[in-house]
């Protein structure tokens, strides 16, 4: 499943202490943007209804840390993003597809046997501002069932497909114990723009805290695996480690 995701914009919106991580994305199969999706940024307030998210950001004391993601999987080409992580020691959080899950249970298991987090990325990559509440919920319930068979934990981070969500995937997600994360840093990895070109937006615009949006599945991920080896070498060289979106855990 063809699955880009153009990064618009995002927003941490910081609510008397709590952080929601919050975007709004627009992105399409192929590169056709999307007609629901909205471009302008959207800042998600937190209420006293939402469940606090608990990404308060960097941390101060505990050095350079990047939150690596990535979406679509699993696929033919997760096994060697794991391999790579592995060899950096490197942990990162996985937005996972329901129906593929059942196709690559093995390889699901080892993304979480890894260290890995492992969350919801939907069923089928619909986009979900085009849905139902009830059609939002099976979605994600179904996908977490997959997971949860898997001996997994049940994932309580939502990544809606194309960043595209409104107040309704929101509520839908909350009361099924989930939050809303999306990323602050898009490579934009699904384009196949070249391994260097993709290593080289990582490279000049993380910064402590960043959460890195990259894709293991949704077409030829060669190019995503290359450059994943230069990000990490380059990262920790600069004194950065790469762990689980703490929102998630
Ligand atoms: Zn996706």
């Amino acid at each position: 499943m063809a699955s880009p995701t153009r990064w618009l914009s995002a927003t941490l919106a910081i609510c008397t202490g709590v952080t929601l991580i919050a975007g709004a994305g627009q992105a399409a199969n192929g590169s056709e943007p999307l007609p629901s999706a909205r471009a302008a940024t959207q800042t998600v307030q937190a209420s006293a209804v939402l469940k606090p998210a608990i990404y308060r950001g960097p941390k101060a004391t505990s050095g350079k840390v990047v939150y690596l993601t990535f979406d679509d999987g699993p696929s033919r080409y997760t096994p060697a993003v794991l391999n790579v992580l592995k060899s950096y020691d490197a942990k990162a959080t996985f937005f996972l597809i329901g129906s593929q899950v059942r196709t690559r249970e093995a390889t699901t298991r080892r993304i979480a046997r890894e260290g890995h987090s492992v969350q919801d990325h939907t069923w089928r990559h619909p986009v979900l501002t085009r849905l139902s509440s009830t059609e939002i919920s099976a979605q994600f319930t179904r996908t977490n069932r997959a997971i949860r068979r898997q001996g997994i934990r049940q994932p309580v981070c939502a990544r809606p497909p194309y960043g595209a969500f409104n107040n309704r995937v929101r509520r839908v997600s909350q009361t099924l114990g989930m939050r809303t994360v999306v990323w602050s840093l898009d490579t934009n990895d699904w384009r196949r723009p070249g391994a260097s070109t993709i290593a080289r937006r990582v490279l000049r615009g993380t910064s402590n805290g960043s959460i890195v949006l990259m894709h293991d599945g949704g077409g030829n991920r060669s190019q995503t695996v290359t450059a994943l080896k230069t990000i990490l070498r380059t990262l920790k060289a600069r004194g950065y480690r790469f762990e689980t979106l703490p929102a998630c855990s």
